[in-house]
């Protein structure tokens, strides 16, 4: 063990995440991360490399694999899979982590509270929880940047920009790479084109374009309208598209009478699309928005049958404007969502000009370095304006 620590020591670099996760003042999950930063570890004189679970940084706190980096400072850890607890023993120190209770126990029975992260199999713990249990010194350097565990029982031997300048090749070039990776990765974002009110006849002009250009949509429909045009439906399931339920009748006075008939019509809506497609989709958007109508009774009915419901953050105005002001207004509101990294849920429906201004909004959106997807039940996020967790 001994000597495999040693070999480990000697080993280089490791790549943390400092995820700064925003505070988002919308009721959207954004599909990226706003700013991500390197952070190198390093313990005595060396930079250590994490072989399996790498450390993580969330929300300012970075987690470190406990069990690499114990064996780095000469601690001994001792798991117990009855009890799924991690004993860590230095020198005449020793600490139990109650890995399911998210609790430490010191010398007595008392338990504390404590943040453990289980990465690939690995317990990883805050770095600066470690370092102090474990009475090593902890310090910060800038220019790697490089979060340093410093045992005092070892002599070192360098400062920390000496041990950065002795890296200094490695982590600089770590770090270019993982920053163009990290920019490849944040110019894929996602914008979601939902459209509502079909199938119709201008359904399949919409999809051929979606086709062209390989983008995916979602098809929020009235459930009449799917039994007439089933060949568009099905088109839109071959073509990977996600189709949702709009109710039945699209009418006011019908759809928001009582919760029952709101049940009524997205039921009746989803069990023709799961018979024309074989699908069982839960996503519904309601007519008109789920402003103002759909009160507090109307979503608990849709909560407790397991319905996911999207409104939208971006409105085309199709039904009424003409293409040229579709284009602009869209436009303006991606731009804006961009800026705060706000997911695009975009509105339109089956219309004519829909139909001759997708091309140019598909061009838009890819230039602005989205990816067009259609929704996913297993990454649905929240998008309604009631801000209601449960839809
Ligand atoms: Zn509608």
């Amino acid at each position: 063990m001994i000597s495999l620590l040693k070999k480990v020591s000697h080993v280089l670099i490791t790549l943390t995440l400092i995820l700064f996760l925003l505070p988002f003042s919308t009721n959207v999950k954004a599909a990226s991360v706003s700013a991500e930063q390197l952070i190198f570890i390093a313990v005595n004189d060396g930079l250590v490399e994490f072989t399996d679970a790498k450390p993580v940084v969330e929300a300012g706190v970075t987690y470190v694999p406990l069990r690499s980096l114990a064996a780095l400072l000469n601690a001994e850890v001792r798991y117990d899979g009855t009890e799924n607890s991690v004993t860590v023993t230095k020198d005449s120190r020793s600490m139990k982590i109650l890995i399911n209770e998210n609790m430490y126990q010191l010398e007595s029975t008392d338990k504390f509270p404590l943040t453990i992260k289980t990465v690939q199999n690995r317990t990883l713990l805050p770095l600066r929880f470690i370092a102090e249990y474990l009475q090593v010194g902890l310090t910060f350097y800038g220019p790697g940047p490089i979060a340093r565990l410093i045992d005092k029982n070892v002599a070192i031997q360098y400062t920390d920009e000496q041990l950065y300048m002795m890296y200094k090749d490695k982590i600089e070039n770590e770090k270019q790479q993982w920053k163009a990776a990290h920019e490849e990765q944040e110019s894929a974002q996602i914008a979601y084109l939902t459209f509502d009110d079909g199938p119709n006849a201008n359904t399949a002009a919409i999809l051929d374009t979606l086709k062209k250009y390989n983008a995916h949509a979602t098809f929020f429909m009235v459930e009449p309208k799917t039994r007439n045009n089933k060949e568009a439906v099905l088109r839109m399931v071959a073509e990977k598209h996600a189709i949702a339920s709009h109710s039945v009748s699209h009418d006011k006075t019908k759809v928001y009478q009582s919760p029952e008939a709101l049940l009524n019509e997205m039921n009746k809506t989803r069990e023709t699309l799961y018979a024309i497609t074989g699908i069982d989709s839960r996503l519904i958007r309601v007519p008109y928005g789920s402003k103002p109508y759909l009160t507090e009774d109307f979503r608990n009915i849709l909560a407790n049958n397991n319905f996911q419901l999207w409104d939208w953050n971006v409105d085309s105005n199709d039904w009424r404007y003409s293409s040229e002001e579709i284009v602009s207004t869209v436009k303006k509101q991606v731009v804006n969502l961009k800026k705060k990294n706000v997911t695009p849920v975009i509105l339109f429906h089956n219309g004519t000009n829909t139909v001759e201004i997708l091309p140019e909004i598909i061009e838009f959106l890819t230039s602005e370095g989205y990816t067009l997807k259609a929704h996913e039940e297993n990454s649905h996020f929240m998008m309604n304006f009631w801000d209601d967790e449960r839809l």
